[in-house]
């Protein structure tokens, strides 16, 4: 028991109140001051929680639709809640690059777990521009995500031990959907030709998915969108473009297109077509509600559009026919 579980009694039945009837749950049922009242900073870490949660809780993210992680600096409102959380789970390996010290701070006093900072480093990579740090964007990787869906089960079984092996089982779900993403990647990724394997992006969000399924990945801007991209990279990269018959390149739904369009304008300049391939979800998930607001269907739409959009051949609906599907 966490010496924060009195708390609930204000924010806890607060929460309960809102949230009215879910799923039944095969454990007990929970009083309302028993609710775990968990703060995630990504979308990608609030979706696994609230899976493996159920209706044992509640789970607020902190970074919304479109928001920039390496950028986004807590709020008065997300101090209150992390303040009156039971536990905080955040990414770690300096994503939230403008939270850390907050963060480390709380856990000083808090249950505060960094749920990425768990991953064996043998799996992650380094980046030259980056110095003496791993690249964060591990859960474009459904098979390191798993590991991270590991570690969040582990910190929730840790605030409500009563419910470990339901929290066990639904991890054990969620981390079978993951699977699955990662077969269906493997697939459709495997039919793009292998000269059209590039991967034109506005920031390094992707590298572990190059690494995965075999796609050369470049950004305009570094592993942070903090950096600049200066004149000179994106010269280079309308060379690469032009020289290498690049015929699409992306845009980041958290990430200004601004550097995009001189790019494409920078290729046309020069006699060659450069088309936008489609939006992806580098460092954000889509809107609430939505299937591309999870995070099957984040990567889901993700591996799709980069499929189709390359000359390779996916379902138009993506792996389970959701795809811009409201709802
Ligand atoms: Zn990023």
């Amino acid at each position: 028991m966490t010496p924060t579980r009195r708390r609930l009694l204000t924010t806890g039945l607060a929460a309960g109140a809102t949230l009215g009837l879910g799923p039944v749950l095969k454990a007990p049922a929970l009083r309302a001051q028993n609710r775990l009242n968990v703060v995630a900073t990504t979308g990608m870490i609030a979706d696994a929680a609230r899976f493996i949660l159920g209706d044992a809780g509640e789970v607020r993210a902190l970074m919304g639709p479109g928001v920039d992680p390496h950028a986004f600096r807590q709020t008065r409102s997300d101090i209150v809640a992390m303040t009156r959380a039971d536990l905080t789970l955040w990414h770690g390996l300096y994503l939230e690059a403008q939270m850390e010290e907050f963060l480390l701070n709380l856990a000083r006093r808090r249950s505060v777990v960094p749920v990425a900072d768990r991953i064996d480093p043998a799996l992650l990579l380094s980046h030259p521009d980056y110095d003496g740090r791993f690249d964060p964007h591990v859960w474009m990787a459904p098979e390191i995500w798993s590991h991270v869906v590991a570690s969040i089960a582990d910190a929730l079984q840790e605030a409500q031990p009563d419910l470990a092996p339901t929290f066990e089982a639904r991890a054990t779900e969620y981390r079978d959907t993951v699977a699955a993403l990662h077969a269906y990647a493997s697939d459709v990724l495997s039919t793009v030709p292998e000269d059209s394997r590039v991967l034109v992006t506005a920031h390094d969000a992707f590298s572990y998915f190059g690494r995965a399924y075999g796609f050369e990945v470049l950004g305009i801007q570094g592993i942070s969108t903090e950096s600049e991209a200066g004149l000179n990279r994106i010269r280079d990269l309308v060379d690469t473009l032009v020289t290498r018959r690049i015929g699409a390149v992306f845009v980041e739904t958290s990430v200004s297109d601004r550097n995009m369009r001189a790019l494409i304008e920078g290729a046309a300049a020069r006699g060659h077509k450069v088309t936008i391939g489609g939006e992806l979800y580098s460092d954000a998930m889509g809107e609430p509600g939505t299937y591309e607001g999870t995070y099957p269907g984040m990567i889901d739409h993700n591996v799709t559009t980069i499929a189709r959009a390359l000359g390779g051949t996916a379902p138009e609906k993506g792996r389970i026919g959701q795809l811009g599907a409201a709802g």
